[in-house]
C-alpha cells in the first residue's frame, strides 16, 4: 500500500491510497508481480479493515481518495463484490468518494 498523488483537472494534486484488497491470485498473468506462481507472503483485508485504514488516513488530512483494486482469488465475480463491499464500507465514515 501507498500514498499517491494524481493530478486533478483544475491543477494541483490529489492525495490516493492506493492499495490492493488482497495479493492472492489465483491469475497467473506473466508481467505481475503477484501472480500465483511468485513465492511472496501474501496478506488480505476485510472490507471493514480497509474501511478503518482509509478513514484514519482521511482523518489526518494524508489523503482524499481511495485507488483500490485487487488479486482474483476466489473468482472475478466475487473479486469484484469484495471491492464494491469495501468502496461502500469506506463512502459513509468519510463522507469521500472513493476512485476505484
Ligand atoms: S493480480 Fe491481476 S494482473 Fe496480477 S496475476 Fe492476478 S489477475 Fe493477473
Amino acid at each position: 500500500m501507498c500514498i499517491r498523488d494524481r493530478a486533478r483537472a483544475a491543477g494541483g494534486c490529489l492525495p490516493l491510497f492506493k492499495v490492493l484488497m488482497t495479493n492472492v491470485c489465483e491469475k497467473n498473468c506473466r508481467y505481475c508481480g503477484i501472480r500465483a506462481s511468485h513465492d511472496v507472503p501474501r496478506a488480505s483485508f476485510t472490507p471493514d479493515e480497509l474501511a478503518a485504514a482509509f478513514d484514519r488516513l482521511h482523518r489526518a488530512d494524508l489523503v482524499d481518495g481511495l485507488f483500490l483494486s485487487s488479486g482474483v482469488s476466489t473468482g472475478p465475480a466475487l473479486a469484484a463484490g469484495a471491492l464494491g463491499a469495501c468502496s461502500n464500507a469506506c463512502t459513509p465514515s468519510t463522507g469521500s468518494m472513493p476512485s476505484m
